[in-house]
Order: C-alpha cells, then sequence, then structure tokens
C-alpha cells in the first residue's frame, strides 16, 4: 500500500484487537517540547462503533474531565469513523500513566450526574447527548482495561 500522510492510514485496521490504547505519533517543536498523539480505540474497526449521541456525551464528559487530572492535555477529539478518540498531550511520554489518567476519566463518567456543555451556547449540536450511551461505553471500556496494552491480534 502507498505510504500515506496520515499515521493511521498506514495501520492495517483489519489486524488491531480493540479496545486498546497506541501511541500513534510524535512531534518535537523547536523548543524541544513534544507532543504526542495516542489513538484510544474503544471499538473493533468494521465490526462495532459507538453511536453518536452517547460518544458525543463521551467526548465532552471526557474533555472536560480528564483535564482534572493532568494539565498536559492538548487535545481530545473522536474518529469520524466513530471507534475512538484521538488524545494529545505535550511531554507526557509515560504511557502507564496515560493508561490511569483515561481509566480515571473514564470513572468520572461512570459518575456523572449531567453532560457537560449539552447546551445551544456551549455546543453545536446540543440536541444529540445521551448520558447512559456514555456511561454504557465507558463501562465496556473499562470492563475490558486488561487489553488496553494489546494492539494486535494474536497470530494464530
Ligand atoms: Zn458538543
Amino acid at each position: 500500500m502507498k505510504k500515506m500522510n496520515v499515521e493511521s492510514f498506514n495501520l492495517d485496521h483489519t489486524k488491531v484487537a480493540a479496545p486498546f490504547v497506541r501511541l500513534a505519533g510524535t512531534k518535537v517543536g523547536n523548543s524541544g517540547d513534544v507532543i504526542l498523539k495516542y489513538d484510544i480505540r474503544f471499538k473493533q474497526p468494521n465490526k462495532e462503533h459507538m453511536e453518536m449521541p452517547g460518544l458525543h456525551s463521551l467526548e465532552h464528559l471526557m474533555a472536560e474531565n480528564i483535564r482534572n487530572h493532568t494539565d498536559q492535555v492538548v487535545d481530545l477529539s473522536p474518529m469520524g469513523c466513530q471507534t475512538g478518540f484521538y488524545l494529545s498531550v505535550i511531554n507526557h511520554d509515560n504511557f502507564e500513566e496515560i493508561l490511569e489518567i483515561l481509566e480515571k476519566t473514564l470513572q468520572d463518567v461512570l459518575q456523572a450526574t449531567e453532560v457537560p456543555a449539552c447546551n445551544e451556547v456551549q455546543c453545536g449540536w446540543a440536541a444529540s447527548h445521551s448520558l447512559e450511551g456514555a456511561k454504557e461505553i465507558a463501562s465496556d471500556m473499562l470492563a475490558k482495561k486488561d487489553e488496553w496494552r494489546q494492539i494486535y491480534k494474536e497470530e494464530a
């Protein structure tokens, strides 16, 4: 296959075993700061996906809560294929700590009583939310926490 500009376009999505957390790229700035981008894959590509209202609420909840656990978050955004999120952090290369932060953030989702900023002033599609949907996704992800380090299927 032709080498693509986008890192994940060079990933064979048929070989991965979701859920997983994968370092998808790093960029070093002129001052030596490093941006690290993680692929947080919740659902098996082309087999499952997150429904939009739950995914959207999960995005709001994670984006808001993850920043209570570290001040090194640059961005947390959902993938258009609805199978995962990208998390970008600055100068945070401790993979195990990233997993701990993710776990704490997903626990926050389970505790949530409302979706932050789900109104027409603060969000672009305030009608499309589901707190219950977000909790279901978070709960499924947490139940498979032991699998997060394994990115690829076991070779037969
Ligand atoms: Zn929104």
